[in-house]
């Protein structure tokens, strides 16, 4: 009765049409296959999707097309009270549609709702930027000319999101690049439609007001009829792709041969250096925090920490007894703290790994069994997991998205740093400590190559104002905050000359 709630406060039924392009009257009538979301707490299916063929995407890009004819010559402080509505019309449903969260990605409630109130921040911060798309004013040196440059909107913004943040990279993404003009295809990931269905439906009414049909769209598809076809398409400047490295390298392929734009939002290894004049219990619940939110799967879960042989010993000790208070089970419930993985697949993967650890030499030192939840029998629960590993075992090496953290011992704070850098990806990055030349060191030059780097507070929960992403095999895109706009736009400099003569640059003179 309750998921019952929830799907109707957002306007979700049990079949559902698999593309819009925005507003009451968008809903395309789609008949490919039947798509059933089943929520990782019990197994049960929540609803279905008929999902988008070729002809669907077709239909929404010519619309798209269109719509961004007229929409990018609304003024962008327009577009941004646009923006504001639909912060207003998120905060209207933020118990819903994070209830919605939890229920497909099997997040606690508290994760589902803070995802929602990073859109609404996004929303905020978006609608601000709307009177703030700056250029700068150069000084020509030609005399009697001005030089100046200016943002135009790119186009068509093709977005491809992961299943673990169902609902706030769309925000960071079309929110941000609504106000710079642009139109949006949203293709979320297919195991969890429904989050995106429910954004189109808070949507609604916003876009009946203003008119704007054809900016906010959604496909839901197979990778023949839907993903590929946008990778490919050169009406799409800029694909924004957030996932796995495997994806990202493939969408970096595809589109770099067409020379258009991507931006790639892609895993990560993060880790925490823990000094040996750190604060213990504040590191000890950072690592808690930032190894079991959300199940190990955000992209900035805490991966490895890499702590002072001196140390250690105490850091684990408290560590592993914090683990074993870890209240594991449906994430609906008060006072769970961590819910299920979102399929069977991620749990195989979370026991390949946990092998894999054991077959290099390492010790696990508590969790990794699988568990049963009493009325979620259906659901994929684990008992989270630390093991102590050395950090070139090739399983360290790679991203494995589930609740495992590696502990890993250092003796001087050079090799620390070396180990930190020592792994193919760069997204989120920390050091606990106390000493300012420690943490200096660590946000110098030599120290960390993360695109995030934080002292004294942990690798996940990045504030909507910076601009997050991270480099190497993250994929080096930035979004969300700070400047991250630009990439939603064009940059044009332009000279005038208004005077009567016309100089040539660099003194050329070129008599006829
Ligand atoms: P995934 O790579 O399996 O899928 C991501 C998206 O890519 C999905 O929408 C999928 O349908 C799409 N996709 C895959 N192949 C495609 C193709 N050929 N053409 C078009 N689209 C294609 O990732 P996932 O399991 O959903 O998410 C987990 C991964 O995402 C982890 O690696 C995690 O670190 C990463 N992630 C990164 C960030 C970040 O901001 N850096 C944020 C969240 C998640």
């Amino acid at each position: 009765a309750e998921v019952k709630q929830i799907l109707d406060a957002l306007g979700i039924k049990s079949v559902n049409s698999g593309a819009t392009i925005g507003g009451s009257k968008g809903w395309l009538k789609t008949k490919g296959k039947e798509l059933v979301s089943c929520s990782p707490i019990n197994g049960k299916p929540i609803a279905g999707v008929l999902t988008a063929e070729k002809k669907d995407y077709d239909a929404v890009m010519a619309k798209a097309q269109d719509a961004f004819k007229t929409f990018r010559m609304m003024p962008a402080p327009r577009r941004g009270d646009m923006v504001r509505e639909i912060g207003v019309a998120l905060r209207e449903n933020k118990k819903a549609l994070g209830a919605l969260i939890s229920l497909e990605v099997g997040k606690i409630q508290a994760e589902g709702e803070g995802e929602v109130q990073e859109m609404i921040d996004i929303a905020d911060f978006a609608t601000g930027l709307s009177r703030q798309l700056y250029g700068l004013t150069m000084h020509s040196e030609r005399p009697e000319h001005r030089m100046y440059e200016q943002w135009h909107p790119l186009g068509i913004v093709g977005l491809i999101t992961s299943f673990n943040f169902p609902a706030a990279p769309w925000s960071w993404n079309a929110l941000i690049a609504s106000v710079c003009g642009d139109a949006i295809l949203f293709k979320p990931s297919s195991k969890v439609p429904l989050t995106s269905i429910a954004i189109q439906n808070i949507l609604t009414p916003v876009v009946d007001k203003y008119g704007v049909e054809g900016i906010f769209n959604m496909i839901i598809g197979s990778r023949d009829d839907v993903g590929e076809p946008m990778l490919h398409d050169p009406r799409i400047p800029l694909i924004s792709a957030t996932g796995s490295t495997a994806m990202g390298k493939h969408v970096g392929e595809v589109v770099g041969g067409r020379l258009g734009r991507s931006l790639l939002e892609l895993g990560g290894n993060n880790a925490i250096i823990v000094t040996e004049d750190a604060d213990i219990g504040m590191a000890v619940r950072a690592t808690l925090f930032g190894a079991v939110g959300t199940a190990g799967q955000r992209c900035t879960s805490t991966r490895r920490i890499i702590i002072h042989s001196s140390v250690k010993q105490t850091f684990v000790n408290n560590l592993v007894s914090a683990y074993k208070q870890v209240k594991v089970g449906n994430p609906l419930d008060n006072g769970t703290l961590m819910g299920p993985l979102i399929d069977e697949g991620a749990v195989l993967a979370m026991e390949e790994a946990l092998k894999a650890v054991k077959a290099c030499g390492g010790k696990v030192l508590c969790g990794g069994e699988r568990i049963t939840v009493d009325g979620c029998e259906g659901g994929h629960y684990v008992l989270p997991a630390v093991a102590e590993v050395k950090n070139d075992f090739p399983i360290v090496q790679s991203e494995t998205f589930a609740p495992i953290l590696y502990i890993i011992e250092y003796n001087a704070f050079e090799q620390a740093l070396e180990l930190h850098n020592d792994v193919p990806q760069g997204l989120s990055s920390a050091v606990f400590t106390t000493s300012l030349h420690y943490q200096e060191g660590f946000l110098s030059h030599k120290g960390s190559d993360c695109g995030i780097a934080n002292v004294n507070i942990g690798t996940s929960g990045a504030e909507i104002g910076g601009a997050f992403g991270g480099e190497k095999e993250t994929g080096g895109g930035r979004e969300s905050g700070s400047d991250a706009w630009k990439v939603y736009m064009r940059r044009q400099t332009t000279t005038i000359n208004w005077g009567k003569e016309l100089p040539l640059a660099q003194g050329i003179e070129f008599n006829i």
